[in-house]
């Protein structure tokens, strides 16, 4: 594989960060993934405009145009022949030579961008969309700006775990009371066929899948309510699912044991899925 590391094109085993990355050292650092169907990018744009999000909130440097991006996007897909997949894209605070709580002097010290590919044939055509998949409910402890993509992934990725040993899926987080999102996922659940999911605030990623999933479906006529639920009126409804970049629309079958409906993909996340698939590889670049 080809990497992109700093302005550079490079095998993947010579590409070179500093121990004194402040994204190594301190998960001072942001991140997208963007999907690849047909080597052409899904949502690129919006995933570029919530990139910039990230940055500003963190008051981070853009070492890239979002041109430019396009084009290191565009050149990983073509050298490693990226049919369908992700590309990963990762900014840091960059390497200060040193460790400090204290910011570095942008002026100084440059961010660090690193992308690479990742090749996962059958993304679209997914065996998991077909059968739905399980989840578990967390307790949602991570900190309060969880609308930046920032790379501390520590307990999203705990919950990973703690979902694999129950033989489940993925799982999702509950705070107050209520579901604020999966571990690297936006949720929803559908009663008769209305579509809800919790409004956008700084408790969950503004997820670029989510905009134009929730697009897609209002054009479509179907019904959506941006308002909290709580895990057992998710236990009650008729359907539930998930978006994301690297899962598009996922049917969820079972929560904390519970099966949903019938225990198979419902209907509407199953058309939602379809129309996503189709709407968006109609924009892909
Ligand atoms: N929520 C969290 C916590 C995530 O990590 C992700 C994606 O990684 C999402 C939601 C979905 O966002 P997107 O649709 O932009 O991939």
């Amino acid at each position: 594989r080809t990497v992109y590391v700093n302005g550079e094109y490079v095998p993947e085993n010579e590409a070179r960060v500093s121990i004194f990355d402040r994204g190594f050292l301190m998960a001072d650092g942001v991140y997208e993934v963007t999907s690849v169907l047909d080597g052409k990018l899904i949502d690129f744009d919006g995933h570029a405009v919530r990139l910039q999000r990230s940055l500003d909130a963190l008051d981070m440097v853009n070492p890239i145009s979002t041109e430019d991006l396009l084009e290191v996007h565009r050149e990983l897909v073509r050298v490693n022949e990226v049919e369908e997949g992700m590309i990963y894209l990762q900014i840091t605070r960059g390497a200060p030579g040193d460790r400090d709580f204290v910011f570095p002097d942008p002026e100084t010290t440059e961010p660090t961008i690193v992308l690479f590919t990742q090749n996962k044939p059958g993304l679209a055509d997914s065996p998991a969309a077909r059968k739905g998949i399980k989840v578990i409910s967390i307790e949602d402890i991570r900190w309060g700006r969880r609308d930046i993509k920032t790379v501390q992934l520590l307990y999203p990725s705990m919950g990973k775990m703690m979902a694999k040993k129950a033989g489940a899926d993925d799982a999702w987080m509950i705070e107050d009371g209520y579901v604020t999102e999966g571990t690297s996922n936006n949720a929803y659940i559908v009663k008769g066929s209305k579509i809800i999911t919790r409004a956008l605030s700084n408790d969950i990623l503004h997820g670029i899948t989510r905009a134009s999933v929730l697009r897609f479906a209002r054009e479509a006529q179907m019904e959506v309510e941006e308002r909290n639920f709580t895990i057992d009126e998710a236990k009650e409804a008729d359907e539930a699912f998930i978006t994301s970049a690297s899962t598009f629309v996922m049917p969820v079958v079972e929560i904390d044991g519970v099966a949903l409906g019938d225990g198979v993909p419902g209907r509407v996340a199953q058309r939602l899925r379809e129309i996503y698939l189709e709407e968006s590889l109609k924009k892909a670049i």
